[in-house]
């Protein structure tokens, strides 16, 4: 079933496994950590500046703020988003 997110979703420890292989500095501990605070927020209804719903993966690096804010791109559909936040309609 299509999304209307259009994210890949991934599941938040199937992520950080995947994000440290690319980026070894990254510390797996303080990442899922940060992506989980970030999904709290997201689930508590935290919004970017713009009022579209946060990006959880983008927003645990940059802070709140959604797909489109971050990137400057509309197009979601490859990348990642977590499983649990891909309800969201973005746009
Ligand atoms: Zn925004």
């Amino acid at each position: 079933m299509p999304r209307a997110s259009g994210f890949k979703p991934i599941g938040l420890r199937d992520y950080v496994r995947l994000h440290s292989k690319s980026n070894p500095d990254v510390e797996e501990a303080d990442l899922t950590l940060r992506l989980r605070e970030t999904l709290e927020k997201y689930k508590a209804g935290t919004r970017c500046s713009c009022g579209a719903p946060i990006w959880v993966i983008g927003s645990a690096e940059v802070g709140n703020m959604c797909f489109k804010c971050i990137t400057g791109s509309i197009d979601s559909s490859e990348d990642y988003e977590i499983d649990e936040a891909c309800d969201k309609a973005m746009f």
